[in-house]
């Protein structure tokens, strides 16, 4: 039934394949519906999602506190424009501040707008106060979004090669390595972006004293010190911001994925003497809007309040152990990596896809985050029980990937 159900094409997806341009490899599902952990397609079937809409639905599909002040926002004022004040982007911004190193916020409508910003902001502090530097130093197997400037910021082949030629400025260099920052650092940089632990580029968690060393580099310097934390903050990693489980602040820090747990909305923050913007010189039509505040303010509040951050870290830590367990018992898999409710498995070959259709037909969706490792990043409010279920799926899948030579 269920081998049935994965492979029939259903209308959607033809249509799909037919309107839409084929940019992404979709898995052949169509969701309709979302509560919690739980998603169902368009012929009833249940998954427990391990995907959540990319990192994206911190409390889960539909969470009461999210749609409450959706519902409420939408009859009240949607749209407004930045030429006037609006009280939810207020709220957000205060509590942003509030529980986090930086001063001043600035919201916008995705990741890669949140670093496009980040970057401006970096260069605009390098023209005043750096003698015109401008470039900025990034890592090899980083993600930093998908326009121009942050496909050149992203220290990946395969994101670049189909745009040369890309715009100047960045300088990528491996990650993990604080000499090549070091290195790669002159008159002309401004300031280094990393992300305190790189999601897309397959879930890579650096030395204890990497980030630390960037940061002291930094300050010798006089340069900025840019994270990107569009995946690893607001409690994916087990605490609100990932920056504060390594000892170091940063200047900027950009936000995104988890902030609405599930509308669209990015944010960068900055310190006081980072935050150089004057009149005009940046800007966003739709970003801020009351509607996507109001439930960023509902969701970061919900999470807040109700320590989020510790419980992703606790159920984080129940995962890993379960996890370490299959580690143990199949010959394939090679590591299990990452923090709180950001983590992979790694595979010594490249089986991850087949893994992914496997699961699927069981019912959990989960992510191929590089031909041989798989990622979870589950809603932060899963339980040990949705844990165990996983943890049963995949071992089924492993057991028959076993029975059939590996
Ligand atoms: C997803 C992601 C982005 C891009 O965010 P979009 O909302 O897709 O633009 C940027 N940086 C990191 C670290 C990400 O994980």
């Amino acid at each position: 039934m269920a081998q049935q159900l994965v492979s029939k094409m259903d209308n959607w997806q033809e249509l799909e394949h037919k309107l839409y341009m084929q940019t992404f490899k979709r898995v052949p599902v169509t969701l309709v519906r979302g509560q919690g952990a739980r998603v169902w397609d368009s012929d009833g079937k249940e998954y427990l999602d391990f995907v959540a809409g990319w990192a994206v639905n911190s409390l889960g599909h539909c969470h009461p506190a999210v749609v409450e002040a959706l519902k409420e926002q939408a009859q009240t004022l949607i749209q407004a424009s930045n030429q006037f004040y609006t009280i939810p982007q207020i709220q957000l911004a205060e509590l942003l501040v509030h529980n986090s190193c930086l001063d001043r916020v600035f919201f916008c409508n995705s990741g890669t707008e949140a670093n496009e910003g980040a970057i401006k902001l970096a260069r605009r502090y390098g023209s005043l106060h750096l003698k015109g530097a401008y470039e900025i130093i990034t890592t090899r197997d980083s993600f930093h979004g998908r326009t121009l400037a942050m496909v050149a910021a992203t220290g990946q082949d395969k994101f670049q090669q189909p745009y040369v030629p890309l715009p100047g400025g960045f300088i990528n260099v491996d990650y993990n390595n604080a000499e090549r920052i070091r290195a790669a650092t002159t008159s002309q940089t401004c300031a280094v972006m990393v992300e305190p632990i790189q999601g897309e580029g397959g879930v890579n968690v650096p030395d204890d004293d990497y980030l630390k060393e960037i940061r002291a580099w930094c300050d010798e310097k006089g340069i900025l010190l840019v994270f990107d934390e569009v995946q690893t903050a607001i409690g994916r990693t087990g605490t609100l911001f990932a920056y504060e489980q390594f000892g170091v602040e940063p200047d900027i820090m950009t936000l995104a994925k988890g902030l609405g747990s599930g509308v669209p909305i990015g944010a960068f923050l900055a310190k006081e003497r980072a935050s150089v913007f004057a009149a005009g010189e940046h800007g966003a039509t739709f970003g801020g809007n009351p509607l996507v505040c109001a439930a960023g303010l509902a969701a970061l509040k919900f999470i807040i309040d109700n320590d989020i951050p510790g419980k992703a870290r606790q159920v984080g830590r129940y995962f890993v152990s379960g996890l370490e367990k299959l580690k143990a018992k199949f010959g394939f898999i090679a590591e299990v990596r990452g923090r709180g409710l950001l983590l992979a498995l790694g595979f010594t070959g490249d089986i991850a896809e087949d893994v992914v259709l496997a699961c699927l037909k069981e019912g959990l969706l989960v992510n191929r985050v590089k031909p041989n490792a798989l990622r979870f990043m589950p809603p932060l409010i899963i339980t040990e029980k949705d844990v165990d279920e996983a943890l049963d799926i995949l071992e089924v899948v492993f057991d028959r990937r076993l029975g059939n030579g590996g």
